[in-house]
């Protein structure tokens, strides 16, 4: 005989969950999660709201802590400011671009591209790192709320030539676009095409990287006309990179574009008082 398990008792399912919330308990004692960066047990030094507020971030406390900026950081440039005043860069910045004006609309940055964040930044470009850049991306959003209310419609990420992709084995800024794509809920898209493979940015100054990433990006079809579109990448140094994607979002008549990074260094501000 089949027994009706539709109609159970409400006490009975309210058991079956309780029961289900031993077992995780149970679980993180025998099985405890590690942290990503440092494989310490994320539960020995995570307080108990963290662990009551469910959060699945596979990252210690002390490496949310150093991986995350503490000062505040302008949110058109990317750079640190100092608070309660307008940014003195932006306008720099722009120029180095070769730009009137920063083209994107506003950057959402984790943290400085140092220590831990940089470590992990490097660690990242290889396959094996592909879990410590997801689990920077949901820390990304966690410490910027701001993102979920852009009411975005797709999530691009930097592309990278074919041939380099296959020499590294993974694409650091494609695992997170789909990460943050997968928690807005929205689209991941690949609108925009690495063209040729030009010298990599890092063997340049800075004056030469506007133009030679702008040559090698373009963008391809018309689904993002008139959308809202967030491009990310895990580090901008010049920002001459996003600058180029964001040009070419804007030339296939994306709506409005935001930027995202897991780390901004200050080389933009350096490089010009050194030349
Ligand atoms: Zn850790
Ligand atoms: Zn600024």
């Amino acid at each position: 005989m089949v027994r009706n398990y539709r109609r159970l008792p409400i006490s009975w399912v309210g058991c079956k969950g309780w029961a289900r919330q031993q077992l995780i308990e149970l679980s993180t004692i025998f099985f405890p999660a590690s942290c990503v960066a440092c494989g310490q047990d994320i539960f020995k030094d995570q307080s108990q709201e963290s662990r009551q507020a469910g959060n699945d971030i596979p990252l210690c406390e002390t490496c949310r802590f150093e991986v995350t900026d503490l000062s505040p950081r302008c949110d058109c440039c990317g750079l640190p400011r100092p608070s309660d005043t307008s940014c003195p860069l932006c306008q720099k910045i722009a120029q180095q671009l070769g730009e009137e004006k920063i083209l994107w609309q506003q950057i959402f940055v984790l943290g400085s591209y140092q220590d831990l964040l940089r470590e992990s930044v490097l660690a990242g470009k290889r396959p094996a790192g592909e879990g410590l850049v997801e689990a920077l991306s949901d820390l990304l959003i966690e410490r910027h709320p701001a993102i979920r209310d852009l009411k975005l419609d797709a999530v691009v990420p930097v592309p990278m030539h074919w041939h380099k992709r296959w020499e590294r084995g993974t694409n650091a800024a494609n695992t997170m676009a789909r990460k943050i794509a997968s928690r807005l809920g929205v689209p991941y898209r690949c609108d925009i095409k690495q063209r040729i493979f030009t010298r990599p940015q890092k063997s340049l100054s800075a004056k030469m990287r506007p133009a030679n990433a702008f040559a090698k990006f373009s963008g391809v079809g018309s689904q993002l006309t008139g959308k809202r579109v967030l491009v990310v990448d895990d580090v901008a140094t010049t920002g001459a990179t996003l600058s180029a994607i964001t040009r070419c979002l804007l030339e296939i008549n994306a709506r409005v574009v935001y930027a995202a990074v897991l780390a901004r260094t200050d080389e933009a501000m350096e490089s010009e008082g050194n030349h």
